[in-house]
């Protein structure tokens, strides 16, 4: 297997002086291509923070962060743009779209950034996604007109368009009703199975439970970690019983 992240002591301070907050203290670890990670913990414990440490948005204070073989701190601004663009992806709460343009344009707008890629060749991909997301007829549609579930849908096909070797999502079904929650949740985990490497940020044990490798926060650190066998379908109520168990 081979190492897509690494953490080593990683250390992240916020403010200076009597202000400063040690949010992340001292986390090591090791992301294998593929994996299937969920990252739990009380608010405030520091998930998002780690997140951000790991897929570079924000510096470390100390320690270091290997993506895909690249040590983040080495790489010039342009660089590390390059790389969060292209082998990663994001997913949020609330997808930021555009409201002015449509959904198709919103899907294509990062990657048309690259000027390398024909816009033909972006639309195929993007309709491609559309497609697989269950959005497909939508290209025109006016964000506005868009019911969550659907504007998540738009948020992967756009995370997932320039084929990102890690996906990263902050709370992705956080402000989904539970079956919109549970398609978003079956969609990723069809990502993951596809070979993309999936991290997820969540409270939900039911969303947690779909993955393969869960690390409990607590105040800034690792508190637990707990493995799954891949989930195939089955015993998903013993699973989120375990989940549950352990975030007690
Ligand atoms: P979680 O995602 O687990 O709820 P966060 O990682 O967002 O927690 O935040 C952990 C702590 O770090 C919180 O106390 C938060 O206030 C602080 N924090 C996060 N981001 C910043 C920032 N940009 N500036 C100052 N403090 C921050
Ligand atoms: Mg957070």
């Amino acid at each position: 297997m081979k190492n897509i992240i690494t953490a080593q002591n990683i250390i992240k301070k916020f403010g200076v002086g009597d202000e400063e907050q040690v949010v992340l203290r001292d986390i090591s670890l090791t992301i294998q291509a593929g994996e299937f990670v969920a990252i739990m913990g009380p608010s405030g414990s520091g998930k998002s923070t780690l997140m951000h440490a790991l897929s570079g948005m924000d510096k470390v204070t100390e320690g270091q962060v290997t993506f895909d073989g690249k040590v983040l701190a080495l790489l010039k601004e342009n660089e590390l743009a390059d790389l969060r663009r292209n082998k990663m992806g994001f997913i949020f709460q609330q997808p930021t779209l555009l409201k002015n343009i449509n959904v198709l344009d919103n899907i294509i707008l990062p990657a048309m950034r690259d000027k390398r890629k024909h816009r033909s060749t972006i639309i195929k991909k993007a309709q491609e996604l559309m497609e697989r997301t269950g959005i497909s007829g939508l290209e025109k549609r006016d964000i506005t007109q868009m019911s969550g579930g659907q504007l998540q849908r738009a948020g992967i096909c756009r995370a997932l368009l320039s084929n990102p070797k890690v996906i990263f999502g902050d709370e992705p079904t956080g402000a989904l009703n539970s079956k919109s929650a549970k398609e978003i949740m079956n969609i990723i985990t069809q990502i993951n199975q596809n070979g993309t490497t999936v991290m997820l940020v969540t409270h939900d044990a039911q969303v947690a439970a779909k993955t393969e490798r869960i690390l409990f926060m607590r105040d800034g650190q690792i508190a637990t970690e707990m493995t799954l066998p891949r989930y195939n379908g089955q015993d998903l109520h013993e699973r989120i019983d375990k989940v549950t168990a352990i975030m007690k």
